[in-house]
Parts: structure tokens; C-alpha cells; sequence
């Protein structure tokens, strides 16, 4: 087993340099198991870090995962069950199954991360979460060592959150995850955002999957800055569900306000128009700042500090709830 003193630098989407207790990589369960025996803590699992934000040095070993593999477990003429390595890049996944012909995460194209990371938030994008073609995960307990497989009603998945995210929360080690995907009539969510428009300029009536995660890559890449050339990791805050009677009283005195229903007493608001509105947009300071396009993304320019972004996020977070009366919640982990 080796122990590498890296900088955490170049493995987090951020771009923030930290030390660590050393960083581990994790190729197989049994890589797993014998880090267990030592008896080293603490630890923290790390898939592709573009989720986290690393705040300080981290006084703990970073378990790098990088369990490999994407295999079908059984299939039908109408869908296939696939086991996948946590440790896969979660977009050549999608790009597997685009290439297999296979319907469910087309909508989740070009989502950094690993495969691992995906059931944590259950990540979601253009209307879909991963939990629509979720069939279970297995995890290995990170204090006995003991195998754990966790179906779909025991991981409590919700608008970003899952049991691993909050009770089991650095508990379990996700080794694999299986989906579930569609061989034929997959029906496609096409409703969301700009997706029917890209898809009407680019002339196509009738999409395949392929047409949708294509849709969806041209969008992401002209709205989202990308992690390579400006640090970053998605959006910072969740978008606040709030009740329909604070809802309606909003809307009297900011008429222009975006919403969409949840159900019928909560109403989701953006995040982003509510930081665009508290006058955050584009505001920068030093290295760091809040993007000039997307108003729910933090960037590291280059040089910043995990401290100052962190600070950043709580300015955000009071000024929006002095103008709103809102409290906006991080959807990035914070290290
Ligand atoms: P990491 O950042 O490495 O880890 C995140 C958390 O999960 C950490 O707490 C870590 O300890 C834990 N963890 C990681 N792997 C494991 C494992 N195997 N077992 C147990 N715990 C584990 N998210 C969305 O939902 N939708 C989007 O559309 C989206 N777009 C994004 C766009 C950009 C440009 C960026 C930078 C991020 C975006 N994200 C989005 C956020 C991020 O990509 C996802 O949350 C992704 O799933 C994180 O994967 P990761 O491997 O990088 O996780
Ligand atoms: P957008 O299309 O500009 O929309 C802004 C917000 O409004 C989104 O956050 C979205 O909520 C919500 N929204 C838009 N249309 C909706 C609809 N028809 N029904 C319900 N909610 C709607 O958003 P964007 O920033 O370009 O992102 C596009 C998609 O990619 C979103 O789903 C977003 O969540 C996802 N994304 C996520 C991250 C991340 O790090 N988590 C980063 C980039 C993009 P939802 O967020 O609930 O979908």
C-alpha cells in the first residue's frame, strides 16, 4: 500500500492546494481492505473532488477510488443491468451506454465526477436524477470492513441528498453501482431548460438518446465554465424549496421572480436569480469570485484560497437572506 504525499491541488476541481495525510489509491475492494487493517484514520473517499471544497489541510488519508469496470448483469429484450465501477468517470459511463444504445442517463451527460460520487447527491440534471435508473449500490463499511448492498428504498435519495449524505455520511465506501437502462421505448425528457430548442436549431423532429445527450453537452458547454481553464464545482448552493405562502409574498414585491411547483405547498426558486438579484453576480475578490454567467458557481481564478471561497459562499448566503428572507444551503461538500 502506497502512501503519497501529494498536494490535494490537482484533485479538486477547485484547483485548491491542501496537504494531506497522504493520499491512497483504492484499484479493488482488496486495496480497500487492507487500508482497513492497518488501522489508519481518519479518512475521507475521494472520487474526481469536483464536489468538495477544501477548506484547510485535511488532517485525515484521502482514499483516491479507482475501482474500474462496467459489466452487464442480466438482461431482457426491454433493458440491461449494468454494474459499474466506482471509480469510473461517470461521463464515459454515459458515453458507454450512449454507444450501447442504451436510454436512462442521456440527460446526465458531461457530469464531472465518478460513478461512486453519483448516488451521494443523486445528481441530477435537465429533469432527471441517476435514482430514475438507480438499482442498488454496494459499499464496504468503513470501520468493520463489512460488504453492504443498499437498494434504492434504503438509500433515501432526494433534490440532491442521499443517506451517504447526511447519516451514513463518510460510513459506507461505494465500490460499485448498478443501473438499470433501457434497450427500447425509453421515453425521453426533452421538456427541460433548452433542450427542445437546441434540438429545433439543429433541425431534429424525431432525437435519439445520442441527439438529447448531444443537446444537452452543446448547452452545458456554452453555459458552464469549465473546470480546466476556471476552478470550480458546479453550483455551490442547492435552490431553496420554499412554502407557497412565503412564495406568494415574494412574488408581490418581486413580480419577476422564476419558480417551479414542487407539489402543492412548496415551490422551488433559483438559487442563481436569488444571488443575481442580492447583487453577487460577477463579483470577485482577489482570486476568487462568483461567476459573471452563472451566479450559482464559485470560481477560483487561480491562487485562491479553500478559506476565502468559504467566506465568499457565507457573504452570498447572508446577502441573499437580508433581500429574501431565504436561506440558501451549500450542495458542495465541504472539507
Ligand atoms: P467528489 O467531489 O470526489 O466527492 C463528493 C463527495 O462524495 C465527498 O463527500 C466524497 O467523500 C464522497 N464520495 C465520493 N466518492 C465516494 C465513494 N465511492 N463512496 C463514498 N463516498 C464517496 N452535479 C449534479 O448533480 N448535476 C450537475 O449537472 C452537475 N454539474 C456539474 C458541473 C460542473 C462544471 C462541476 C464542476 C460539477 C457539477 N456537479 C453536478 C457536481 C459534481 O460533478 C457531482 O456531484 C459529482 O457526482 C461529484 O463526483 P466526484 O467523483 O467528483 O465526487
Ligand atoms: P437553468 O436551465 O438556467 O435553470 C435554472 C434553475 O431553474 C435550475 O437550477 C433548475 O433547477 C431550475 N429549472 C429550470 N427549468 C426547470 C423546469 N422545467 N422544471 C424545474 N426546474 C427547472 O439551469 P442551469 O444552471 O443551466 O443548469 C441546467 C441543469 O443542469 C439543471 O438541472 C441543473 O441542476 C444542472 N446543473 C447542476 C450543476 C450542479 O453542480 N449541481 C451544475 C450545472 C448544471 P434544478 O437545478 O433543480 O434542475
Amino acid at each position: 500500500m502506497e502512501i503519497r504525499q501529494e498536494s490535494l491541488k490537482a484533485y479538486n476541481t477547485f484547483g485548491l492546494d491542501a496537504t494531506s495525510k497522504g493520499i491512497i489509491s483504492i484499484n479493488n475492494e482488496q486495496d480497500l481492505f487492507e487500508y482497513l487493517v492497518q488501522g489508519l484514520s481518519p479518512s475521507k473517499i475521494l472520487g474526481g473532488g469536483s464536489n468538495i471544497l477544501v477548506t484547510q489541510d485535511i488532517d485525515a488519508y484521502i482514499l483516491k477510488n479507482n475501482i474500474k469496470g462496467i459489466e452487464i448483469i442480466d438482461e431482457d429484450d426491454d433493458q440491461v443491468i449494468v454494474k459499474v465501477g466506482a471509480g469510473e468517470s461517470w461521463h464515459q459511463f454515459v458515453l458507454w451506454a450512449l454507444s450501447h444504445h442504451l436510454g436512462g442517463v442521456e440527460n446526465l451527460s458531461l457530469i464531472p465526477g465518478s460513478v461512486g460520487a453519483a448516488p451521494m447527491q443523486n445528481i441530477g440534471a435537465y429533469g432527471v436524477e441517476q435514482e430514475a435508473f438507480f438499482h442498488s449500490l454496494n459499499a464496504i463499511d468503513m470501520i468493520h470492513g463489512i460488504r453492504k448492498t443498499f437498494f434504492k428504498n434504503e438509500c433515501h435519495f432526494g433534490y440532491r441528498e442521499s443517506i451517504f449524505k447526511n447519516e451514513l455520511k463518510d460510513q459506507y465506501f461505494i465500490t460499485h453501482v448498478t443501473y438499470i437502462l433501457s434497450k427500447r421505448n425509453h421515453h425521453l425528457h426533452i421538456e427541460y431548460g433548452a433542450i427542445k430548442e437546441v434540438l429545433a436549431k439543429n433541425e431534429i423532429s424525431t432525437p435519439t438518446i445520442r441527439d438529447v445527450s448531444d443537446a444537452v453537452i452543446e448547452i452545458r458547454q456554452s453555459k458552464l465554465p469549465d473546470p480546466k481553464r476556471i476552478g470550480n464545482a458546479g453550483s455551490f448552493f442547492k435552490n431553496p424549496v420554499i412554502p407557497i405562502s412565503q412564495y406568494q409574498d415574494l412574488k408581490s414585491r418581486f413580480p419577476e421572480m422564476p419558480s417551479y411547483p414542487v407539489d402543492e405547498l412548496l415551490i422551488k426558486v433559483p438559487a442563481g436569480w436569488l444571488i443575481e438579484q442580492a447583487g453577487m453576480k460577477g463579483y470577485t475578490k482577489g482570486q476568487i469570485g462568483v461567476h459573471k454567467l452563472q451566479a450559482l458557481v464559485l470560481v477560483n481564478y487561480g491562487g485562491g484560497q479553500g478559506n476565502d471561497l468559504w467566506q465568499l459562499a457565507l457573504d452570498v448566503q447572508s446577502k441573499v437572506l437580508e433581500k429574501f428572507n431565504i436561506n440558501i444551503h451549500p450542495e458542495v461538500n465541504i472539507w
